[in-house]
């Protein structure tokens, strides 16, 4: 006997394939999809074989556990992987094949000696930081770590097959760092050239640039946040035709009516001002749900759209159902793609003052993920 599930991620994997080809068309530059994070809380497997059948040349996570784990599912194409820490496995990550980043002289050390050690070259690219502070090799250091790397490239230690940094405001297009930060990675470039490096592939996009900025998109773009459907600048009018992959729905586990006065959850910080009916939806902080969509998100029960009410709680919301008595059972969407009066995970975004990432990222924890393909499903072209 299998219960119905009482609150599930459901992932078009159509919608994923869709848009890599919609920002493929758009860039026409070698695609690098970005997939850390469980996929952005998508499922990492899944959208990693969607995004290879929609054409991705490239994968990208964050950390060498990533790549082992889309190795061992047979992802046997390129990986990019950026975020190493000292004395990483550097032995297993030569041997998975993958296409590590270094910034500092002393991942070289450490990488040439995992290659020394396993017997062949690793695969290196060169990260620069061009004004995002964040991971890189800073300008003062660039000559050095351009002449090591060749160094190392020459002794046999490795291929340096990139070369890239990563912007700070894509999302703001004529935010000045924009201007500032490609011309500083094209200073990068010309001193790596003038080194002797020729690595094959530069690249500087995220979602954003790769949509926004064409100057920017060198000869690869990284995208992520666009690649699940989500606007990579919700502020800027561009139009790129994405469609949300995920949505995040529950059963409704109980309703009950309110008389004025009635007050709601923890903290009572919220008392209904006349006669209610309010709904249980069995999902909170343990399935990711932001405590701060207290009072101000809504769902979609029954066509219509429903306000949270009260503090969010770690297994539950109630919504204000407004008087109607929808039978239990019925189905809450949280959010989903637009359309059919369903909010968005930008609406929830914007109500719980974070961002459209930061809320597909986190949702999951008790809650069950599920698979669909909207072209299979409804015999499409
Ligand atoms: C996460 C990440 C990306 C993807 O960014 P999006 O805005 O989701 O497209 C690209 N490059 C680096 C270095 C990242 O960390």
């Amino acid at each position: 006997m299998t219960s119905p599930p009482r609150a599930e991620i459901v992932v078009d994997l159509d919608a994923i394939r869709h848009n890599v080809g919609v920002l493929r068309e758009l860039t026409g530059v070698t695609m690098i999809t970005v997939v850390k994070a469980d996929g952005y809380g998508h499922g990492m497997l899944p959208v990693a074989r969607a995004a290879r059948e929609a054409g991705s040349e490239w994968l990208a996570v964050a950390t060498l556990d990533e790549v082992g784990r889309l190795r061992a599912a047979g992802d046997t194409g390129r990986i990019l992987t950026w975020l190493t820490v000292p004395d990483e496995d550097y032995d297993d990550a030569i041997r998975a094949d993958v296409d590590l980043t270094a910034y500092s002289l002393g991942e070289l050390d450490e990488i040439e000696a995992a290659a020394r050690y396993v017997g062949s070259p690793a695969r290196l690219q060169l990260k620069v930081d061009t004004g995002l502070s964040r991971g890189g090799a800073s300008r003062r250091e660039w000559e050095a770590f351009f002449a090591r790397a060749l160094d190392g490239e020459r002794a046999g230690h490795w291929r340096v097959t990139g070369i890239w940094s990563h912007l700070a405001c894509a999302d703001e297009p004529g935010h000045p760092a924009n201007d500032a930060q490609e011309a500083s990675f094209r200073e990068a470039l010309a001193l790596a050239d003038e080194a002797g490096l020729r690595p094959e592939l530069r690249h500087l996009a995220n979602s954003a640039a790769a949509v926004l900025r064409p100057s920017a998109r060198f000869d690869a773009v990284r995208c992520g946040i666009a690649t699940y459907g989500l606007d990579p600048a919700p502020t800027v009018d561009h139009g790129t035709d994405l469609r949300p992959a995920m949505t995040a729905r529950a059963n409704l586990a109980l309703v009950k009516h309110l008389e004025a006065g009635d007050s709601v959850s923890y903290g009572h910080q919220w008392t209904a001002p006349g006669p209610t009916t309010v709904g249980l939806v069995p999902v909170g902080y343990g399935e990711g749900i932001p405590v701060h969509a207290s009072n101000v998100a809504e769902v979609r029960v029954g066509g219509k759209r429903c306000p949270v009410r009260g503090r969010v709680c770690m297994d539950q919301i109630i919504v204000d159902l407004g008087g109607d008595e929808p039978a239990v059972g019925s189905d809450v969407v949280l959010f989903g793609p637009p359309g059919e009066g369903r909010p968005t995970a930008q609406d929830w975004a914007e109500a719980c003052g974070t961002i459209n990432y930061e809320i597909v990222t986190r949702i999951g924890g008790r809650m069950t993920r599920r698979y669909v393909d909207t072209t299979a499903a409804v015999g499409a072209v």
